[in-house]
Order: structure tokens, then C-alpha cells, then sequence
């Protein structure tokens, strides 16, 4: 495996019929997620890409802005992107792509998908390899625009990791984010507006969503639990706490760039700040935006600002994986 990771000059063989290295940060959202994005992305050889899965409705359909700033169907690069991948965003059926994504991308059809017994002529898995190969297709193109023979997508959805799985043209990798429930839970409530929908035109498009403590809670077991059942299936995994993330992040980056494949090369981050340059994300939290230094501070206002009954609630309804990841110990 190692012969085919990345050398000092970032390089890999990259021709066409090699399967794209997709490094995909999953979990639930509120994780810290964005940050570790930005990080893999400062890697040798590596071209960190956004939450992909809201490129086609935000980013293309509503012109949303990409990280660098720009309205993404505007992006230089993403539209390079388009032309090498499809010939173009015009000669992309979008419609049809929604469509295929609504009849497979979603957490319903994990169970299909994960059975043993499923086969490779199985309806969810025919409809999950026509809706990966288009983002293989994707991947590729970013990996001959970019030059990087990495690129890491911060969908976080399980359902779409799944069907990644059923794609002979991209090799997998997941980075399985995990961060306590009770501080996912207290972020979720928070009203944030999103600074890249100038074009919104609902107050669901100008804000992040938020979720009711008991809303998020089920949402962060049904995206951990579909994870580990992703890695039981054979996916190479990686676990990652944020908690643990932030209170050591040179190390916790050189075992992601192993995981990665690429060199642990961490000359703009220290284990107080990183230094972070623009990226093209095509969609995610607010905080692709941000550039320059940032010190790695825990965001743990949810011990004080998180109502007594909401904590009992999540922690109630989180129970078995709160022990699993060693959540409960702290408290
Ligand atoms: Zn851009």
C-alpha cells in the first residue's frame, strides 16, 4: 500500500484509471469537522473540497458562495472542475443527478446497502454505484485541476459514505469525527446565519439549521452508528475525538496524514494555532470562510449553557456511545 502513498513532492501516479483517494470526513455535524478539513487540506499532495454532497443544490443550483469567496458556478476552479469531469456544469443533467440523490443518499437506504447479502446486482447497490460514479468522476477532475492525488470531502453524511463504498473508481478512506453529545446538542440550538447565502431567499436558506436536543441526539446515533458499521463492513477508518483532537492537534495530524497517505509536513500549525490558507470548499459551516491564524481553543460553553433537562435528555438518549467513546468518565 505504502508504494502507492504519497512521496516528498507530494506526487502519486494520478492517471485516469487509477482509483481517486477520497479522504471523507464523516459523523455528525457540530464535530469540529471543518476544522480537521482545512487541516488535511494544508497536507502535501492533498486538496480539501467542502461538504460535496451541498455542492449541487447550494453551490450550483442557488450560485452559494465557494470558500474562496466567489459564487461557485463563477469559481475558476470549480469550473474547470466541471469541464474536465462532465464537459462543463451546462452539459450536467443537475435535475437528474437531485433525483438519483434523492432515491439512494439518504440514511434509509443504509441497511440495503450494508447487508451482507446484498448483492452487487441489488437495486440500492446499482442505483449506489451510478450515484458514486458521478462523484468519482468529480473526484478525478479535482484531483487533475488541483494536481493533488488527495482529495478530502467533509460530506459527514453516512448514507453517501455507503455509496462511495459501491464505486470500484475511488479508494476510501473515512475520518470518523466524533465529539461529546451534549456540546453537538448545544450547538445545534444556537441560531447561526450562513455567510456564504447572499442569494438565499428563506430564512432556511440564510441560517444553519438547529435541531431540539432530542432531535440532534438521535441524529448523532444514526450517523456514529451507521460509521462503525461502514468500518465493520471494511472500510478503512479512522477515529477521531475532537476533545482529544484539540487538546493535541500536531500529533493527531500526523497519524491523519499516515491515514491519509501523505507526509505529516505540519510547517503552518503549531499545538496552539494554525495558520490557515482559502480553500475552494463548495459548502459547509461558516467557518471555511475564516483565513489567517486560529488557535485551537475546546468550545465546551455546553457545560454551562446547556439546560440541566436538555443534558439529562441527550445524555439519556446518547447513553451507549457517550461510554464508548469515553464521554462519561469526564463528567
Ligand atoms: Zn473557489
Amino acid at each position: 500500500m505504502r508504494s502507492r502513498d504519497v512521496g516528498h513532492n507530494g506526487q502519486m501516479p494520478s492517471d485516469a484509471d487509477t482509483p481517486v483517494r477520497a479522504v471523507f470526513i464523516g459523523g455528525s455535524g457540530r464535530t469540529g469537522s471543518t476544522l480537521v478539513e482545512r487541516l488535511l487540506g494544508q497536507l502535501p499532495g492533498v486538496c480539501n473540497v467542502g461538504e460535496v454532497v451541498f455542492l449541487w443544490e447550494r453551490g450550483l443550483r442557488r450560485g452559494e458562495r465557494c470558500g474562496c469567496g466567489v459564487p461557485l458556478p463563477e469559481c475558476p476552479f470549480w469550473r474547470k472542475v466541471g469541464e474536465r469531469a462532465f464537459g462543463g456544469w451546462d452539459s450536467f443533467d443537475l435535475r437528474r443527478f437531485l433525483a438519483l440523490k434523492q432515491s439512494i443518499d439518504r440514511n434509509r437506504f443504509i441497511p440495503a446497502l450494508a447487508a451482507r447479502s446484498a448483492g452487487a446486482n441489488g437495486e440500492a447497490m446499482i442505483r449506489a454505484r451510478e450515484y458514486a460514479g458521478t462523484y468519482a468522476q468529480l473526484y478525478r477532475a479535482v484531483r487533475e485541476v488541483s494536481g493533488c492525488p488527495i482529495v478530502v470531502d467533509s460530506s459527514k453524511h453516512a448514507s453517501l459514505a455507503f455509496c462511495l463504498r459501491a464505486s470500484a473508481g475511488i479508494d476510501l478512506r473515512v475520518v470518523h469525527v466524533v465529539r461529546d453529545s451534549r456540546a453537538v446538542a448545544y450547538s445545534w440550538t444556537k441560531r447561526v446565519r450562513r455567510p456564504e447565502a447572499d442569494v438565499a431567499v428563506t430564512d432556511a436558506q440564510a441560517y444553519m439549521d438547529t435541531f431540539s436536543p432530542r432531535k440532534s441526539a438521535m441524529v448523532w446515533n444514526t450517523l456514529n452508528i451507521g460509521f462503525h458499521l461502514l468500518a465493520a463492513r471494511g472500510t478503512a477508518t479512522t477515529l477521531v475525538r475532537y476533545e482529544d483532537f484539540i487538546a493535541a492537534p500536531v500529533s493527531a495530524m500526523r497519524a491523519l496524514a499516515e491515514f491519509a497517505g501523505t507526509d505529516p509536513a505540519l510547517s503552518f500549525m503549531t499545538a496552539e494555532h494554525a495558520a490557515l490558507v482559502p480553500a475552494h470548499s463548495a459548502s459547509g459551516n461558516p467557518m471555511r470562510f475564516t483565513a489567517g491564524r486560529l488557535p485551537f481553543r475546546l468550545d465546551d460553553a455546553w457545560r454551562t449553557r446547556l439546560g440541566r433537562a436538555d443534558r439529562a435528555l441527550v445524555t439519556a438518549l446518547t447513553l451507549p456511545l457517550l461510554a464508548r467513546y469515553g464521554y462519561l468518565r469526564r463528567t
